[in-house]
């Protein structure tokens, strides 16, 4: 898709509070730092729609960026921060709980992991939920250009290992800083549309 018009429609804390568009959504989410929303902001081209964290898991709203008038997405607080308290994380849960399990208009999540390293507990834990809860999901492993391209396929298959991928779930190496993965990030979310 090729973006041009993006709109910062609200941040939600509650259902009530959701737009009301009908609108297709696709919920990021990633632990803090993972690369979030550089990748939105890839994704929409633009260099700092969705801002760029200086405190990791500062923002605590569900973002909803409406695109060409077509679709949401949504910007999930990052997970895994661990200088939350417990009384934040369990607020943090219960908002994200809510929405992922509850929201008619969400058609997958777009959970974004480091393609550097294996996925962590909380990657995992988030991936469960969403097995758990039948959600649609597309995993996004950014910041292959840290590594070279020789290893991408042995990290991938760290990854699938890793998180016990399901066979039909999509895995896209992707890079926010060279763009790469764009196209078919891109595709897999207009065919869940
Ligand atoms: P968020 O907390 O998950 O939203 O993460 P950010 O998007 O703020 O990124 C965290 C840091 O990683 C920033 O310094 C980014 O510039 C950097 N970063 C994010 N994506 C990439 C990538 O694909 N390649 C490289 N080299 N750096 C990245």
């Amino acid at each position: 898709m090729k973006v041009h018009n993006v709109e910062m429609v609200i941040s939600a804390v509650r259902p009530d509070q959701y737009p009301e568009d009908g609108l297709p959504e696709f919920a990021l989410a990633g632990r803090s730092n993972v690369g979030k929303s550089s990748f939105i902001n890839r994704m929409i081209g633009r260099k700092a729609l969705a801002r760029i964290s200086s405190k990791p898991g500062k923002t605590q709203t569900l973002n909803f960026y409406k695109i060409e008038e077509q679709l949401f997405f949504v910007d999930v607080p990052g997970y895994g921060y661990a200088k939350v308290s417990k009384s934040e994380r369990e607020a943090w849960g219960k908002m994200i709980e809510r929405y992922l399990t509850g929201r008619h208009e969400l058609k997958a999540v777009v959970q974004i992991i480091d393609l550097r390293h294996p996925p962590t507990a909380d990657d995992r834990m988030m991936y469960d939920f969403l097995k758990h809860y039948n959600i649609p999901c597309i995993i996004i492993a950014t910041k292959a250009d840290k590594i070279p391209k020789g290893k991408w396929d042995k990290h991938k298959k760290i990854v699938k290992e890793t998180l016990d991928m399901e066979k039909g779930d999509p895995l896209i190496v992707f890079s926010s800083e060279t763009g790469l993965g764009f196209e078919e990030a891109w595709r897999i979310i207009e065919s869940k549309m």
